[in-house]
């Protein structure tokens, strides 16, 4: 199933996607529908064409993970860390798969990461890595943007990883049980077309199952919350000389079995 929220006469609404259609659904919002609210059909269905997707929910925690491919740590060279290096990225920071992503005037060195984002499914403390997956919801796309420049000169990414508009997601949820296997996809991302990352979830030094795990270990986990598991390699830091992204780029990003989002930059 594929979940998404989009915007109705003004009104942000639920719906699933049904091949070129969306048909609302009487949840008030996403999180809400994962923690159980009414998931009834609720309206005529919409052609996916004529509207807007948000992200499709806004969670309580949005998580991330350093360096999670070898290949993505050896572009930026960095050391792989030794266990899994969690950090959050400010919620306000989402915003809808069309985006745009605005360029603040605090970089100039703007960055992609294309990403699988894990949507957890239920209240998740301590779980062992065997039964993670069943506590996942779905799956979804993030673009972890980033501002090299912050992230290098700031001992803590908070803006660097955090300004507005730096986490575009989308296009909507796709429910666990489309995706069994999480370490089976690709993960392509397209800067203006050109081709700049495209790697592979197999390739993941810790597994999505490591992850959930590892998070729940520290903290309770909640329905909604949202977990980013790495960037493969080939973002614009990457390059010799770097390629940053700039005011009027499109950024696309497609993964397997979800879909793509793709957004602009823009000046602020
Ligand atoms: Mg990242």
């Amino acid at each position: 199933m594929r979940l998404c929220t989009f915007l109705d006469s003004g009104t942000p609404r639920v719906g699933r996607v049904e091949g070129d259609h969306v048909i609302p659904l009487a949840a008030p919002d996403l999180i809400a529908l994962i923690r159980g609210a009414d998931a009834a059909e609720c309206g005529p269905p919409v052609p996916l064409a004529g509207i807007t997707l948000l992200a499709p929910l806004r969670p309580v925690k949005l998580l991330a993970v350093v360096r999670n491919y070898a290949k993505h740590a050896e572009e930026m060279a960095q050391p792989i860390p030794p266990l899994p290096a969690i950090f959050t990225k400010l919620v306000t920071a989402v915003t809808g798969p069309s985006g745009p992503v605005v360029r603040p005037a605090s970089t100039r060195e703007l960055d992609y990461e294309g990403e699988l984002a894990v949507v957890i499914g239920r209240t998740t403390r301590n779980v062992g890595e065997a039964a993670a997956l069943e506590h996942v919801f779905g799956y979804t796309i993030v673009n972890d943007v980033s501002a090299r420049d912050l992230q290098r000169l700031e001992p803590q990414w908070t803006r660097a990883k955090g300004s507005d508009t730096f986490a575009p997601m989308g296009p909507w949820v796709v429910t666990a049980d489309e995706i069994p296997d999480p370490q089976a996809l690709r993960i392509r991302t397209f800067v203006n077309g050109e081709p700049r990352q495209d790697g592979a979830t197999r390739d993941m030094l810790n597994s999505v199952a490591r992850l959930v795990s590892w998070c729940s270990a520290a903290f309770t986990l909640e329905p909604g919350d949202v977990l980013a598991t790495g960037t493969p390699a080939g973002v614009g830091r990457g390059f010799d000389p770097p390629r940053y992204l700039q005011p009027g780029d499109v950024v696309r990003i497609e993964i397997d079995a979800i879909g793509s989002i793709e957004h602009r930059v823009v000046a602020p």
